[in-house]
């Protein structure tokens, strides 16, 4: 296993949409290991691949240790996610491991059905609300290259890019690229 480099705002691989993966072959296993291990050691709930830079429809997701998570969920994998139906409306306050530091208030489908494939390929299907759902809609925007930035007003747009670049030259004078999430707000 090995640790990924989580890509930051406003690097253009974030943009590019996964592709859908045609069969879950063993090989993918590897990168799914690498990717859970990347999101627990950021630390974070949920991780996309479009975030490591690999352009497929996979994200890795763990509410287990988070209190606001209504229900554990252990370790998930959702390969090539769908959302089958949505109800209700829902603001929750969002981070997102590729924009550290950052968090805002984002409107999402309060419920949602959702169909995906595990690691071995099977099909299953998750009914979710509260910051499950949050943390699914906002991966599967990852894999749509839909931003954070994308969902909040103009000025607040502008202020997140000001600040992310900002990020970016206090990083180059940092030991470690990396720099730990703060404990008890989940990223994404
Ligand atoms: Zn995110």
């Amino acid at each position: 296993m090995a640790l990924r480099t989580i890509l930051k705002y406003p690097d253009k691989r974030l943009r590019v949409p996964g592709k859908p993966v045609a069969s879950v072959e063993p090989a993918l296993g590897a990168l799914l290991d690498d990717m859970a291990e990347t999101m627990y050691a950021a630390p974070g709930v949920g991780l996309a691949a479009t975030q490591i830079g690999l352009a497929l429809r996979v994200f890795v997701l763990d509410l287990q240790q988070n209190d606001e998570a209504e229900r554990a969920t252990g370790l998930q994998v959702f390969i090539n996610p769908e959302i089958l139906e949505r109800r209700g409306e829902v603001v929750w306050e969002e981070g997102c491991l590729s924009f550290p530091g950052i968090h805002e208030d984002i409107h999402r489908d309060g419920w949602i059905r959702a169909r995906a494939l595990d690691r071995s390929g099977q099909p299953f299907e998750v009914e979710a609300e509260g910051l499950y759902a949050v943390a699914i809609q906002h991966e599967i925007d990852h894999l749509d290259g839909v931003l954070l930035v994308d969902r909040v007003s103009l000025l607040k747009r502008r202020f997140i890019h000001r600040k992310m670049l900002k990020w970016h030259q206090a990083a180059q004078h940092r030991e470690s690229h990396e720099e730990p999430e703060p404990p008890g707000r989940p990223a994404l």
